[in-house]
C-alpha cells in the first residue's frame, strides 16, 4: 500500500503534476536561491506561473476567484514545494494562506472582489505584517498606531520580519486603532499598497528559508485610505485568528515537505558514501536512524492530512492544527539535524542541500504561533475534555 493512500485518486494525480513542476522548475535553482549574495532575489516569477496553472487559488471557492478543491489539496501544494525549495513554499505560503485568505475571510465583500482574483492569479503579490520589535509571540503587543483622519488611517510605527514585503504590491498590516498594548480589541487590520507613500521598507538578511525576502517596515504618517479596512474596525486581528489557526495546518504540510527532502538526500547519501568497505546503510546504526526519521514523518503526514480533511469538512480541528504544527516543526528540526549529520562533513559544505534544510526548519517553531503556546492550546483544550 502507498504512504499517500489517503488521498483520492484525483488527489494523487494533483500530487505528480505538482511534484513534476518543482522538479523541473524549483529543485534545479534551489541551492542558487539560497545564496544570501544579494544576486539572487525570490523567484517572483513563479507567483506568475502557478497562478496560470490555478495553483495559487487551490482551496479557495471559485465564486472568490480560487480553483476549489480543499484544504488537502493546498497541503498538497505546500508539501511539494517545500520538498523543492522551503524558502519558495514560505513566499507562496504568506501569500495564499494569509494574505489571500485573510482577504477572503474577514474582508467586506468589495475589498475581497477588488484584490483576491489579481493576488490567486498571481499578478499582484501579497503580505501579512503582524510582528513588531516588541511584539512577537504575543500578539497582544502590536503597538503600530493607525489614527483616523478624514477619509484615511494614518500609519505611524514599523513592522518586522515581514515575508514577500521586499516586493509585495498589498501588505495586510495589522494596526492599533483603539485602546493600549496588551489587548486584542482594538487591533484591526489594513490593506496596504506596497508603494504608499510614507512606507519604506528595509531588507534583513537571515539563517534560512533565504530564496524567501524579509523586510522590516517604517511607516512615517502614511496614509492609507479608510476603505482598506479589513473587517471590523477594532477587531479585524480578532477576527483573522482563525486564518493563523487553519495557516498551522498549512505550515505542517511545509514542514512535512523539508522533512522529506532531508529524508530522502539522507536516504541517496548513506546508500553511496562508502566507510569502512561498504555503504554507510551497511551500519545497524544509520539504518535504525533512516528508520525513525522515516516513522516520524509517517506520522506527521497523518496528522497533517487527517486535520486538513477535518477542515475541509467544517468540524472542529483548532487542537489537531496546534499539534499538527508542533509536531511536524519538530519533526522537520529533527530529521533536519539526523540528515546532516549523516552527511558527515560533505553536508556541512555550502553547496549541500542538507545544510540548507538544517537552517531552513527551525523557524517553523515559532512561525503561526510559537510552539510553547500550541502546547499551552493542547493543555487547555485537554483540560476541557480533548482526546488525541
Ligand atoms: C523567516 C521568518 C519569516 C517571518 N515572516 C513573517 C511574516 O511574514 N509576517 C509576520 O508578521 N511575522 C513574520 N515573522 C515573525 C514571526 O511572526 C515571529 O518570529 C513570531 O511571531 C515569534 O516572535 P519572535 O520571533 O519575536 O519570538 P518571541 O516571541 O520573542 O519568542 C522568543 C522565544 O520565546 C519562546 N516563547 C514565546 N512565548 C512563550 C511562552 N508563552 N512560553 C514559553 N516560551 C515562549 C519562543 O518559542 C521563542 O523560543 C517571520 C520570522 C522569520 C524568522
Amino acid at each position: 500500500m502507498s504512504e499517500r493512500s489517503a488521498l483520492s485518486a484525483e488527489q494523487e494525480e494533483f500530487r505528480d503534476q505538482v511534484a513534476r513542476f518543482v522538479e523541473a522548475e524549483i529543485t534545479p535553482n534551489a541551492t542558487a536561491w539560497d545564496r544570501d549574495d544579494g544576486d539572487h532575489p525570490y523567484p517572483v516569477h513563479l507567483f506568475g506561473r502557478l497562478g496560470e496553472l490555478g495553483w495559487l487559488g487551490v482551496g479557495f471557492p471559485e465564486s472568490i476567484g480560487g480553483s476549489g478543491g480543499s484544504p488537502v489539496e493546498r497541503c498538497v501544494l505546500f508539501e511539494e514545494l517545500a520538498r523543492g525549495s522551503a524558502g519558495v513554499a514560505l513566499g507562496i505560503y504568506v501569500h495564499t494562506s494569509l494574505a489571500v485568505a485573510a482577504l477572503a475571510t474577514v474582508a467586506e465583500r468589495g475589498l475581497a472582489e477588488r484584490f483576491i482574483p489579481s493576488l490567486l492569479a498571481g499578478e499582484l503579490t501579497g503580505a501579512w505584517a503582524y510582528a513588531e520589535p516588541d511584539s512577537g509571540a504575543d500578539v497582544t503587543q502590536v503597538r503600530l498606531s493607525a489614527r483616523r483622519d478624514g477619509a484615511n488611517f494614518v500609519l505611524s510605527g514599523s513592522k518586522m520580519y515581514i515575508t514577500n514585503a521586499t516586493f509585495a504590491d498589498l501588505i495586510l498590516v495589522v494596526v492599533r486603532t483603539s485602546g493600549e498594548p496588551g489587548r486584542l480589541a482594538g487591533l484591526s487590520v489594513l490593506a496596504v499598497d506596497g508603494q504608499s507613500e510614507g512606507l519604506s521598507r528595509t531588507p534583513m538578511a537571515k539563517l534560512g528559508m533565504r530564496p524567501s525576502e524579509l523586510a522590516e517596515l517604517h511607516f512615517d504618517d502614511c496614509a492609507v485610505p479608510a476603505d482598506r479596512l479589513v473587517g471590523e474596525l477594532d477587531n479585524g486581528f480578532r477576527r483573522c485568528l482563525t486564518v493563523l489557526s487553519q495557516g498551522r495546518v498549512f505550515a505542517g504540510a511545509l514542514a512535512l515537505g523539508l522533512g522529506r527532502a532531508a529524508l530522502e538526500a539522507a536516504v541517496v547519501h548513506v546508500a553511496t558514501r562508502e566507510q569502512f568497505g561498504a555503504p554507510l546503510a551497511a551500519k545497524q546504526a544509520v539504518r535504525m536512524t533512516i528508520a525513525e526519521m522515516t516513522a516520524r514523518l509517517r506520522g506527521v503526514r497523518e496528522l497533517v492530512y487527517s486535520t486538513a480533511a477535518k477542515l475541509g469538512r467544517g468540524e472542529d480541528y483548532d487542537t489537531d492544527a496546534s499539534i499538527a504544527k508542533l509536531v511536524s516543526s519538530e519533526t522537520a528540526t529533527w530529521v533536519s539535524e539526523r540528515c546532516l549529520h549523516l552527511h558527515g562533513a560533505s553536508g556541512y559544505m555550502l553547496d549541500s542541500p542538507a545544510q540548507r534544510f538544517y537552517r531552513d526548519c527551525k523557524v517553523n517553531e515559532w512561525g503561526e504561533g510559537a510552539n510553547e503556546l500550541q502546547r499551552e492550546m493542547i493543555f487547555a483544550a485537554v483540560a476541557k475534555g480533548y482526546r488525541p
